[in-house]
């Protein structure tokens, strides 16, 4: 494996390197590579082709492209695991792609092929003394930012995860999920609602965390009080927008929310600080919830954060050159496509299909049920063009992740590396590169 993976980074390099002659780009970015270069990995779980196409379109039409997708390197990676059996990933080997370099198993967290303890991108950043951090817009002890800063050998291992964190330390801790935090019986700093909000564990890890000097906020305004070096930010679940906004929730007025572009704002003023640079990872995990659910309208929501985390980063990128922006995903979820809407308003036909449609947790039906008539079903569109009359619906195969490759964009210090199409291990040669090329 070793040797065809080698072989692999070697092809794609040449590719990319091949790319930039014809494109008569200079190669000389890379005797420009700064001093103490930053990184950051923001991820939109479940965003493929058509998703980032339907964000585009309905958000920002036909003439502007979308922040995201202006940064000035493109290319594609792919995203098989190293799995004995599956052509599909899941987010945890997708990540673990990234943080480790290597092609594991669907389930291993951040750890080698066979379950060994590997450094990750995150434990090569604190080798460099460089600051760390890890952002969700939904549970930071997500599979993706486990792979990075808390390696275990089951996903679900949540309390252990948030436990993993506080051991490496790593320094900003920003996303939903305070039921890992807080013993069981004690609802923590926010609104205990429904089953699945109740405390679990049975240790309190924020008090840890104080204990350990990060400082931590529940609210916005606890928030805005943050100022590292250490901190800890456990706010509403940005999946609860989705859940409960049939029965009116509105996140605007949440205090407990705070938007995930401001938590990325934030990670940057206080990783900013260390004069080593910083690693910091981000994960839209909702947008791989609303394909999953085949809600399409909550994905597109969900695009729309990350364009404004990405708009916050290379607003920040101006003022420091040295910090190398990645936007992917680790695989695309639903198998969503862009179809036509007819002229009478509806779909094309045997365009609906009710077979491959899960039931959200939230509903007795499934989010893509053609209507009567076999009309669009809700949350599948039609959706407007920005700024057109055109008109579009989505349409979903499966209720799982699928195995396309992902769009990567990149901005900052080699990221022309990301121009062509490579493996999802790429991210991890690249980072390595950067770093070792001082
Ligand atoms: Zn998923």
């Amino acid at each position: 494996m070793p040797t065809l993976h080698n072989a692999a980074v070697k092809f794609a390099a040449a590719v990319a390197g091949s790319a930039l002659v014809l494109a008569g780009c200079s190669a000389a970015d890379d005797s420009d590579v700064p001093k103490h270069p930053s990184v950051i990995i923001l991820s939109g779980d479940g965003m493929g082709p058509q998703q980032r196409t339907a964000i585009q379109y309905y958000l920002y039409g036909l003439d502007e492209r979308q922040p995201m997708d202006a940064l000035p390197y493109s290319g594609y990676l792919d995203t098989i695991p190293g799995d004995p059996e599956y052509a599909v990933t899941d987010s945890a080997a997708g990540a673990t792609a990234w943080a480790i370099g290597q092609k594991v198993p669907n389930g291993t967290t951040g750890l080698g092929p066979d379950s060994e303890s590997v450094p990750t991108l995150l434990d090569i950043a604190r080798g460099r003394g460089m600051a760390t951090g890890l952002v969700n817009d939904h549970d930071v002890t997500n599979a993706t930012l486990a792979a990075f800063g808390s390696p275990v050998p089951d996903r679900d291992l949540k309390v252990d995860i948030a436990e993993g964190y506080l051991d490496r330390g790593v320094d900003v801790l920003f996303g939903g999920g305070e039921k890992y935090w807080y013993p069981e019986g004690n609802p923590g700093k926010i609104p205990d609602v429904g089953e699945d909000d109740a405390s679990e564990g049975d240790a309190d890890l924020v008090a840890r965390a104080e204990s350990d000097g990060y400082q931590y906020a529940y609210d916005q305004s606890t928030f805005d009080a943050l100022t590292g070096p250490k901190a800890l930010a456990l706010v509403q679940d940005s999946a609860k927008r989705r859940s409960t906004e049939i029965e009116g929730y509105d996140y605007g007025t949440d205090p407990n929310y705070v938007a995930p572009e401001k938590l990325v704002a934030k990670a940057l003023d206080i990783l900013g600080a260390n004069e080593n640079g910083f690693f910091l990872v981000i994960e839209s995990d909702d947008l791989d919830s609303d394909g999953h659910e085949h809600d399409a309208q909550n994905m597109m929501l969900a695009g729309e954060s990350i364009n404004e985390m990405v708009k916050v980063i290379t607003e920040y990128q101006k003022d420091h050159p040295e910090v190398l922006l990645i936007v992917t995903a680790d695989h695309e979820t639903g198998g969503m496509t862009i179809e036509n809407v007819l002229d009478d308003g509806e779909p094309e036909p045997n365009s609906d299909q009710v077979a491959d449609d899960p039931v959200p947790y939230w509903s007795d039906t499934p989010e893509n049920m053609p209507l009567p008539g076999g009309g669009v079903p809700q949350r599948s569109g039609p959706f407007t063009i920005k700024g057109t009359d055109r008109r579009f619906k989505v349409d979903w195969t499966t209720p799982e992740h699928t195995g396309t490759m992902v769009p990567v964009t990149a901005a900052g210090p080699m990221a022309e590396r990301f121009t062509g199409v490579h493996p999802n291990t790429y991210v991890y040669d690249v980072v390595t590169e950067l770093w070792g090329a001082n």
